[in-house]
């Protein structure tokens, strides 16, 4: 079986958008491939965070994506398997200070901290994490890694210091990661469809994947449609939002049947609306059902994921033997 890494940080609530647009997709990979997923806390500290919340945010993850399906055996957390930032620090070696300043994401997030915070600080971490992510994803000889187009200049970087590495140890040790690239949503915020839904821009923004029915149906009722200038004069992004909701909740025959109505100029919102919430709130109450069984027996889901990063980190240590061995490290 191939190999997939895919990593993911805990950072608060889980919306629809990361549902529909990544975590989805990593349920749907479990049954194709040996993936390995990480709860990465280390890149959670690379941007202002409160102290008092990572630990929690990130037994939240957890049990949210065991919630949505994710199987507890492939969910490791990365600061449980202390090899990440040890190889982390031996990429760094292998990784050029340019090619980091050059990545786009860090300029965005650069940007983004110094418009959030009333003094400018930009962490080393900020600049380096790049070379973090590389180690999680070599450290399992991933194969595959899915990626968005915001991913993939990382990724990129990761071949590249994998080639570097393996031409200054004169051996073709580590298999150069591939994209995997999946069909994955852009989920757009019901308050404003011009901006995608997302937890920084504030709660009206997102739809908790844990909502309960009242806020999802509250929130659907309330989505913009509308926003009054379409030059184009074809479907709003409001309206397409819906549409997009509709079918990645997988209802596809009424989404179908409503994209008709549309066509034809016999679509009430309201209805499409309607459709929509029940759908949601269908999948939202599902999800919330099996978090509340969960959350029944706490213990049982913590021991689970020590376990599963215990076993995943046996993997990660004979890499990081092999590694130490191939730069001249001492291996004891
Ligand atoms: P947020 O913007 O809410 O902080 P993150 O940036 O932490 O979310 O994203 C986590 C994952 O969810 C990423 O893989 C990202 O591509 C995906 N994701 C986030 N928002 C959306 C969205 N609106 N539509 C589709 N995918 C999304």
């Amino acid at each position: 079986m191939k190999t997939v890494l895919s990593a993911i940080q805990p950072t608060g609530d889980m919306h629809l958008g990361n549902y529909f647009g990544a975590v989805k997709n990593w349920v749907q990979l479990q049954d194709r491939y040996r993936c390995f997923y990480g709860v990465v806390d280390y890149h959670a500290m690379t941007m202002p965070y409160d102290v008092q919340k990572l630990r929690t945010y990130t037994w939240d993850l957890i049990t949210n994506l065991v919630a949505v399906g994710v199987k507890p055996e492939n969910l490791f957390i990365q600061s449980l398997v202390p090899e990440h930032t040890e190889l982390g620090w031996i990429f760094n070696c292998f990784c050029s200070y340019g090619q980091l300043t050059r990545m786009t994401q860090f300029k965005d997030k650069s940007q983004q901290v110094r418009e959030g915070a009333k003094e400018e600080f930009i962490s080393v971490g900020l600049l380096d994490y790049p070379v973090l992510q590389t180690a999680d994803i070599l450290i399992y000889k991933a194969d595959y890694v899915p990626v968005g187009k915001d991913q993939e200049q990382h990724l990129e970087l990761a071949r590249d210091i994998a080639q570097r590495f393996n031409a200054q140890v004169g051996k073709e040790y580590f298999v150069l990661p591939e994209p995997l690239y999946t069909e994955t949503p852009k989920i757009r915020s019901t308050a404003d469809p011009t901006r995608k839904m997302s937890k920084s821009a504030g709660e009206k923004h997102y739809i908790n994947v844990f909502a309960d029915e009242a806020t999802v149906r509250r929130q659907i009722k309330s989505a913009v449609t509308d926003t009054g200038e379409n030059p184009t004069g074809g479907m709003s992004e409001g309206v397409q939002n819906l549409f997009e909701l509709l079918k990645s909740a997988g209802d596809q025959k009424s989404h179908d049947d409503l994209m008709q109505a549309y066509q034809s100029g016999n679509l009430k919102y309201a209805d499409l609306k309607q459709v929509v919430a029940d759908a949601l709130v269908k999948l939202t109450s599902e999800f919330s059902e099996r978090k509340k069984e969960i959350n029944a027996d706490k213990k049982r889901l913590k021991d689970q994921i020590k376990a599963s990063s215990a076993d995943i980190r046996k993997t990660a240590q004979q890499t990081l033997r092999e590694v130490k061995e191939l730069v001249g490290l001492m291996n004891v």
